[in-house]
């Protein structure tokens, strides 16, 4: 068998090597799965919420051990892995909340004999191929609502947060969600290419556009349902009647929370020339303030880099701003190692011609550019291949309004950012990837709606 070696990023560490899957062990699995998907999908929706709600009090009893799990292999500051826990185990409450009303079988006509009925079946197989940014709420936006609506899983977590993964599976199986029902498949992009090509009825992907773009090639002739959550360059206006300083402390934390690495982090700041110095000032005082380290410290606020090829990136996108004029504020190169620093960096002077407000950054790096109407600001937020969120900054609620009804965005923000509700739906315009997660929308996606038309005879 493949072995798949689990380094922490905060130190380059080995941390232990875990047993990979292969093409035939996929296939073993795939079918497995096809085959209790139908019992599981015949135990009735309250004993399989039961399995949820153990699963949800395992993952209380777990929490610590969990949390310096995460943070072990992906450098995940220690607050924000708990964050992230306490985060998720609302998400299950809100499915468990949902799940019945959003799926229950509905009469659409009854009239003179003839009745109709949507009913809302599982779709059957669902693959899940995950990021390892947040493991738990990525991967719990699927398994959660899939296993309730009657589905069965391969959940193949990011080759970096594999040992979560483990956890997971571990916790559900100990929950009572049987061995097959939820499938734990290990290992890299090769073993998530073998899973996409088994017998599955829907594949949910979340992960950079261009895995993404190479797994809708695949399977757009095999019509099967996919959903892809990708990545995003979200931007954020500060509008001129602004407070710039309690602006500025926001977008910080929006933009490096997760020491940046996170889909809806905001990767590009515009502020009007009003308030555009102050705004500046206070944003740097604030980065500078981010205490850098040990992920395992109580009081860290900025991680390692997951992966180490991002440091590449994150450099690269500061060495093409410097050279097309932006101003380099704070950080701008690696931190000494072991393992996998960048330190936190902000640019002004920035504009559309540089990488580092064109490409994701996925890390603690930021541009900030100067504006001088809502016209030009809301032509610069929709110039981009992505729509995953944007925001406004204004105490006007109606200017607020009228700009972010101009954005394509999935999410769209007012006086706040980086912010994610199980109630509402997740989901993104172009690069940012097609399909649904979270509220109802969320559940009924791993369901199809299949049309009863009835006669009395
Ligand atoms: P990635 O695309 O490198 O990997 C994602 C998953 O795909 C991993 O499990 C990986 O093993 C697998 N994979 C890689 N190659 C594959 C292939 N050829 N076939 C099948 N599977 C393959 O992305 P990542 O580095 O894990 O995640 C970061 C990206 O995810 C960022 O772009 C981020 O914005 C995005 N993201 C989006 C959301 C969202 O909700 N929209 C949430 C979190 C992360």
């Amino acid at each position: 068998m493949n072995q798949l070696a689990i380094h922490n990023p905060a130190t380059g560490a080995l941390i232990t090597q875990v047993a990979a899957d292969d093409p035939v062990s996929v296939a073993t699995k795939a079918a497995a799965a096809r085959a209790a998907q139908p019992v599981w999908a015949r135990v009735p929706i309250a004993d399989r919420a039961a399995c949820i709600q153990r699963f949800r009090a395992k993952v209380v009893e777990d929490l610590e051990a969990l949390a310096a799990i995460m943070t072990t292999e992906t450098g995940k500051p220690i607050q924000m892995s708990r964050n992230e826990l306490n985060g998720f185990l609302g998400r299950v409450d809100f499915f468990l909340q949902q799940a019945v009303a959003s799926t229950a079988t509905e009469t659409v006509f009854a009239e003179g004999g003839m009745t109709e009925q949507i009913e809302h079946v599982p779709l059957g197989v669902v693959a899940n191929i995950s990021a390892w940014n947040y493991p738990w709420f990525v991967g719990g936006n699927v398994f959660v609502p899939a296993l309730l609506t009657g589905n069965a899983v391969l959940y193949k977590p990011s080759e970096y947060a594999t040992m979560t993964g483990q956890a997971i599976a571990r916790l559900l199986h100990a929950a009572g969600v049987p061995q097959d029902v939820f499938i734990l498949i290990v290992g890299a992009g090769d073993v998530g290419a073998a899973l996409q090509a088994q017998h599955i009825d829907g594949l949910f992907f979340t992960g950079s556009h261009a895995t993404g773009a190479r797994i809708a090639q695949a399977l757009g002739p095999r019509m099967v349902k996919l959903q892809l959550e990708l990545g995003g360059k979200d931007p954020t206006y500060v509008c001129d009647d602004a407070d710039p300083k309690l602006a500025a402390e926001s977008l910080a934390d929006g933009a490096m929370y997760n020491t940046g690495q996170s889909c809806c982090s905001v990767e590009r700041i515009y502020v009007h020339e009003k308030i555009h110095d102050a705004f500046v000032a206070s944003f740097v005082q604030t980065v500078r303030g981010f205490k850098v380290g040990d992920p395992a410290a109580k009081d860290t606020y900025i991680g390692a880099i997951t992966r180490a090829p991002q440091l590449d990136v994150l450099e690269a996108q500061v060495a093409d701003a410097k050279t097309k004029g932006a101003t380099l504020l704070c950080g701008g190169t690696r931190l000494p190692g072991p393992g996998n620093w960048f330190a936190p960096t902000v640019f002004n002077n920035v504009n559309h011609g540089m990488d580092l407000m064109r490409e994701e950054s996925f890390g603690p790096i930021i541009g900030i550019q100067k504006v001088s109407s809502d016209e030009e600001t809301v032509r610069l937020m929709n110039d981009t291949r992505y729509g995953l969120t944007a925001g406004v900054y204004t105490p006007d609620e109606a200017r607020a309004r009228a700009i972010l009804s101009q954005i394509r965005s999935g999410s769209v923000y007012w006086n706040c950012c980086d912010r994610v509700s199980p109630r509402l739906p997740w989901s993104g315009y172009g690069d940012s990837g097609v399909g649904v997660t979270l509220s109802t929308y969320g559940i009924q996606t791993f369901t199809r709606p299949k049309a009863w038309h009835l006669r009395k005879a």
